[in-house]
């Protein structure tokens, strides 16, 4: 697919990554969660379009989830926002100082990210949360295009697998990995790469599967962050 053209600064790409239709599965899958909701949000309307990234494009850290939820973000139109996932990330994100409130509900609640930014490797919420490599690759041009919007990045931190790995072809494009580097996902991993680029961190996603079943943990959680956190406030 011919890839999206340079927006010009990061508002011209939230308006563009908004007005996406590059994945036709998933912008049917979008509009139809959107049209036929959840029973406990009947009375919402939901975003059901493209959810762009949050977050300042100067932010310090940048955090790489997978993609929105049906009823989560693509329900608010604000990622992490509205579902299980984004209420242990915010708690965390909260206690680290990368939030002001410790909920992300919707986008009246006044929750604002400091020294942070949240996107995904995917903008649309995938059926089943699965998407496929296509898909993967299409939304790959738009991180592609903020990261070469963003100049103050100190530390991307990659939640889950998937994220890691599309994270490391973004650091292996630019040449911050040496070729003999090979960075692997793992829970905690900090990966300090070449002088001017930023420490690649991962985490376990803050999907209910890992929550729920105590893989990940909000001290481990804590713990990631508080290792960012001495980053990017030179430690
Ligand atoms: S997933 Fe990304 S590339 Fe695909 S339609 Fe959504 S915004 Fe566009």
């Amino acid at each position: 697919m011919t890839p999206p053209t340079q927006p010009r600064g990061a508002r011209e790409l939230h308006r563009a990554v908004i007005d996406c239709e590059r994945c036709p599965r998933l912008r049917a899958h979008c509009l139809e969660t959107a049209r036929v909701k959840r029973a406990a949000f009947r009375d919402e309307e939901y975003w059901g379009k493209p959810v762009p990234t949050w977050g300042r494009i100067d932010a310090p850290l940048h955090i790489v989830g997978l993609a929105p939820a049906a009823h989560g973000a693509n329900r608010t139109g604000r990622m992490f926002t509205g579902d299980r996932s984004g209420d242990f990330l915010f708690a965390a994100l909260h206690r680290a100082g990368f939030a002001n409130s410790p909920i992300s509900r919707d986008k009246r609640d006044g929750t604002r990210l400091l020294d942070c930014a949240l996107t995904a490797v995917a903008h649309c919420a995938p059926p089943g949360n699965k998407l496929l490599p296509e898909e993967i690759a299409n939304c790959r041009d738009w991180l592609q295009i903020e990261w070469d919007l963003r100049r103050r990045t100190r530390v991307v931190l990659a939640l889950g697998t998937l994220a890691f790995t599309e994270t490391v072809k973004q650091y292996r494009r630019r040449g911050w990995l040496a070729d003999d580097e090979r960075p692997r996902f793992s829970h905690g991993l900090n990966w300090m790469c070449r002088a001017s680029a930023p420490v690649l961190m991962a985490s376990y996603h803050p999907s209910q599967q890992n929550t729920f079943t105590g893989r990940l943990t909000p001290a481990m959680l804590d713990s990631v962050f508080r290792r960012a956190r001495r980053v990017i406030d030179g430690g």
